[in-house]
């Protein structure tokens, strides 16, 4: 056999090559391993509310005929966790969605009457009260409630914030809207750039429930992550998937969602939202 001599020069870019290629393999793996964590994840959470299902089920051929009061019983609770299943499975379907592109569509939205028809779907569904605050810049100006935005995810994502709220606390939950207080840029010539019409907007949702005990506030925006596990899957029902989902959501319309809680006190989430589409990703280029 004949070694092939490399020049220096092909040397260098051979180990270049290779080096490149370790990088592909360990992107390709480190992604492998988080599919293979996500189906696993989902998995997990499905099959938990599908034994609860299959054992009233078993328990209601036994003697659901002569035992009205576990007719009830079971029926209410493969009821409560159908509604639990399909709602994850709306959600995991959304983020697997959100992995391709959503179609976003950019249209004018009122917050304040989005935030109204929450507040009266809230009270109408659930009983409870949700109460509209708008700061004192946009009472003054009404018009400045207006941004462009995807109206459907923007209600999603307020959906999932206000859903929580309801959910970790009893009381009154309250929608503040404002103009973010960001320094109005001065550009080059000494004149004022942007106006009030172009400051993000703020939207906080605001309870004064349970709250979340800061150790674990890193972690609630994780798939699946829920505090405390055990006490909050029975008392709620829900999939810990909410947060993941509305920080995607916020991600596509160019906004950011953050959450300040104190434990026993309450919590409020906070959405910064861009008033007009410049800094949108989720907005193809052809979106008007
Ligand atoms: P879940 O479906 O469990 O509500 P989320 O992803 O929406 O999932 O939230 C993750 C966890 O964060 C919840 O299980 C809950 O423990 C905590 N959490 C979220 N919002 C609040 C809130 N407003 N008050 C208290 N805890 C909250």
């Amino acid at each position: 056999f004949k070694r092939i001599q490399l020049e220096e020069r092909s040397k260098d870019e051979l180990y270049k090559m290779g080096d490149t290629f370790n990088q592909m393999i360990d992107l390709l793996e480190n992604n492998y391993d988080k599919q293979k964590q996500f189906v696993s994840n989902a998995s997990h959470e499905l099959r938990t509310p599908l034994t609860i299902i299959e054992s009233y089920a078993s328990l209601l051929k036994r003697r659901g005929l002569d035992r009205p009061d576990l007719f009830m019983e079971s029926v209410e609770a493969i009821h409560s966790e159908a509604v639990r299943m399909k709602e994850m499975t709306e959600q995991l379907l959304l983020l697997a969605r959100h992995e391709e592109q959503w179609n976003l569509k950019l249209e004018a939205v009122d917050l304040s009457s989005q935030a109204e028809q929450l507040s009266r779907e809230f009270l109408q569904a659930y009983s409870r009260r949700v109460d509209v605050v708008l700061s004192e810049e946009l009472l003054q100006t009404p018009a400045l409630t207006t941004i462009w935005t995807d109206a459907g995810k923007l209600r999603q994502l307020l959906f999932i914030l206000l859903d929580n709220a309801r959910k970790y606390s009893s009381d009154i939950i309250t929608l503040e809207l404002g103009l973010y207080p960001i320094p109005t840029e001065v550009s080059y010539s000494g004149r004022v750039a942007s106006s009030n019409a172009e400051r993000n907007r703020y939207i906080r949702v605001v309870d004064r429930g349970i709250g979340i005990p800061e150790s674990e506030l890193p972690k609630v925006f994780d798939r699946f992550y829920r505090v405390d596990q055990a006490r909050t899957r029975q008392d709620t029902g829900g999939s810990g998937l909410g947060l993941t989902l509305a920080q995607r959501i916020a991600e596509a319309l160019g906004a950011s969602v953050h959450l300040q809680s104190e434990e026993g006190q309450g919590t409020t989430a906070i959405v910064t939202l861009p008033a007009t589409a410049k800094h949108m990703s989720g907005f193809s280029a052809n979106s008007n």
